[in-house]
């Protein structure tokens, strides 16, 4: 029997795709998942045409507008655009998958654990969701969603492999 495919946050894997050129290796995911499930990378910022290193981005609340994805030390800088044009030509990938696991606190890949700041730079949220990860929320109610903070300890991972096995 084939193995469940699993899309994961490719930060998570050890690869250097973050803002910064560094990643965020789960070892978990790396060392144990893999004897379970297929492994999918992604990344939306870097596949949607983002250079590596880039300019930080965060999640913000204009007034009167929707929440944009814009440079933390330069708000001209604006990749709300680019970024959903990545997203909504995913559905083909998407349709393959049995579960996503995402970065934390991400403004991309974030699982209610991105903050949202006003034009000054207050926190207005803490819990929101990346754009991606909204997303795949809004239009795939049926994928197995979690992120490296849920599967830090023992009980998180069973959980996570249960729900997979269950299908
Ligand atoms: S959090 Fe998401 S967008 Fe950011 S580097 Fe990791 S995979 Fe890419």
């Amino acid at each position: 029997m084939s193995k469940p495919r699993v899309g994961v946050s490719a930060c998570l894997l050890g690869q250097p795709v973050r803002y910064d050129g560094a990643s965020r290796p789960h070892a978990w995911i790396r060392e144990v998942l893999p004897h379970y499930a297929q492994i999918l990378p992604f990344c939306p910022e870097s596949e949607a045409g983002l250079e590596t290193p880039r300019p930080a981005v965060r999640l913000v609340q204009l007034e009167g507008e929707n929440v944009r994805i814009l440079g933390v030390d330069n708000p001209e800088l604006d990749v709300t655009t680019v970024l959903q044009q990545w997203v909504e030509q995913q559905p083909q990938y998407l349709q393959t998958l049995d579960a996503l696991i995402f970065k934390s606190r991400s403004p991309s890949c974030g699982l209610a654990t991105t903050p949202v700041f006003d034009e000054k730079g207050a926190l207005l949220k803490p819990d929101s969701d990346g754009i991606f990860a909204a997303w795949v929320k809004s239009r795939y109610p049926n994928l197995v969603l979690f992120d490296d903070v849920r599967l830090e300890d023992r009980h998180g991972q069973a959980l996570f492999l249960a729900r997979l096995q269950k299908g």
